[in-house]
């Protein structure tokens, strides 16, 4: 026998089993993105490597081991994108989006990163993503905030929480920067070779490490607070205040920085304890220096990204939803009545009522067989068409769920009312 091909680790099908928890999930939170006005874009999985060298920074774990990079035919390097912050801000300057507008834009798709597989982190996983550009204050990172929250309540999630940081303006960091680096030249000892390595490139992402040596110096360690602004101070002010006004709850991490180098400012995460190691369902922040840096003209910006697969995760451990019936309504036919008659009738139905979910068994098979076929359906009704009830454009009506039911016979016309009042649509 041929051996079967399996796939790749760190990747999953979906089967229909769970599909129904991706649908819904996507539904929820890109209907209430269309509430706030949001737009969605698309762009491509793979674009140029140098790209994401440029926007997401050389000195990041993303780009130095994460990254699916591979050459084209002719030599040029590509690479499936990690992330969709970095095609975001290419496409809105390939399109010239942001010339004189302002934008609220937000994608979905999977995304792909070559990491150690483990529950919640996967080589291929999906983001859904909100960015805006041409806001510079506080406003609008308040508004992604009620946004999420309002997302988290559609979903029925209860067990998250919101931690807040600046990272204050470019010349902020440089000045903390400075001091940091000095901090952790005196606790070298502590420090692992990623620390280490990172020491002079990127500083900040030592206070995000996981390692228990560096955790324990981390309280030590100069805060970002004491190197901030006024004008720092007032963005971070403004988002806190809005939040507050409007009933968002937050704690404030110092040691919150984001993976990316790019950001500035309010940086956030929302955070389940139900999901064990990996559960930060939602991240972002505000990358005022991104589109410049890309070659646009100075550009505030600001967005989060947050991940479906650990929300998909979090509602099947929780148990949050109840799955639906996979139809409303199975029609049974006998072996006597040829095909077309069926299909005719079916396709008459689904005209006259289009929320209607009917499913038309196929093939020829016993009464027997079809009516388990229509109870794992989990259709409410079986119509049967019988040979009698066909000659006379009738049709049977029996219920699958309420054994008080009587079965009734009716003309084929009759049938619409008949499911419109059951199913109230
Ligand atoms: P982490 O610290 O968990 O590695 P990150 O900083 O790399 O996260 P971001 O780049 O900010 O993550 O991505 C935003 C969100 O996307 C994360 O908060 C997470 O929910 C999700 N995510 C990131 N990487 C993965 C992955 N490999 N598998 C599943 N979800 C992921
Ligand atoms: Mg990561």
């Amino acid at each position: 026998m041929a051996k079967k091909v399996t796939r790749l680790r760190g990747m999953y099908d979906v089967t229909p089993e769970e599909v129904w928890i991706w649908q819904r999930l996507e539904q929820t939170i890109t209907g209430l993105l269309q509430q706030y006005g949001y737009q969605e874009i698309r762009f491509p999985v793979l674009e140029k490597t140098a790209l994401f060298h440029s926007a997401i920074g050389e000195v990041t774990d993303v780009v130095e081991k994460e990254m699916f990079t591979f050459e084209t035919r002719k030599g040029e390097s590509i690479s499936m994108r990690p992330e969709g912050t970095a095609s975001t801000v290419r496409t809105v300057l390939q399109n010239g989006m942001i010339f004189n507008d302002p934008q609220k834009l937000w994608y979905l798709g999977p995304m792909f990163r070559y990491e150690k597989p483990q529950k919640g982190r996967n080589r291929q996983f999906s983001q859904i993503g909100v960015e805006v550009f041409g806001y510079p204050g506080p406003d609008v990172d308040a508004e992604l905030l009620l946004m999420t929250q309002r997302m988290w309540q559609a979903l029925g999630l209860k067990n998250v929480r919101l931690e807040l940081n600046t990272l204050g303006t470019q010349a902020c960091r440089e000045a903390y920067r400075n001091v940091l680096i000095a901090f952790f030249e005196q606790h070298m000892d502590a420090l692992d070779e990623e620390a280490k390595s990172r020491l002079y490139s990127n500083p900040l992402r030592i206070l995000d490490s996981k390692n228990p040596a560096i955790k324990a110096i981390i309280p030590d360690a100069p805060q970002i607070k004491d190197y901030l602004s006024d004008e720092a101070k007032a963005h971070f002010q403004g988002l806190c205040d809005a939040l507050d006004a409007c009933g968002v709850a937050y704690e404030i991490n110092r040691n919150l920085v984001r993976g990316l180098d790019y950001y500035s400012h309010n940086v956030f995460e929302w955070i389940t304890e139900d999901l064990g190691a990996q559960g930060t369902i939602c991240a972002g922040g505000r990358y005022d220096k991104l589109v410049e840096m890309q070659g646009g003209k100075p550009t505030p910006a600001t967005g989060f990204a947050m991940g479906v697969d650990r929300l998909v995760e979090l509602i099947k451990d929780l148990n949050l939803w109840q799955a639906e019936t996979a139809a409303d309504v199975y029609l049974i036919r006998d072996k006597a009545v040829p095909a077309q008659y069926g299909l005719q009738l079916a396709e008459k139905l689904r005209t006259a009522m289009p929320t209607l979910r009917l499913v038309s068994n196929m093939g020829e098979a016993s009464f027997k067989s079809q009516f388990k076929k229509a109870d794992k359906s989990g259709a409410r009704f079986a119509i049967i068409l019988g040979e009698a009830e066909h000659l006379a454009a009738e049709v049977s009506v029996k219920s699958m769920v309420d054994r008080e039911f009587q079965q009734q016979t009716m003309s084929q016309g009759d049938l619409c009312d008949f499911f419109a009042e059951q199913f109230e649509r």
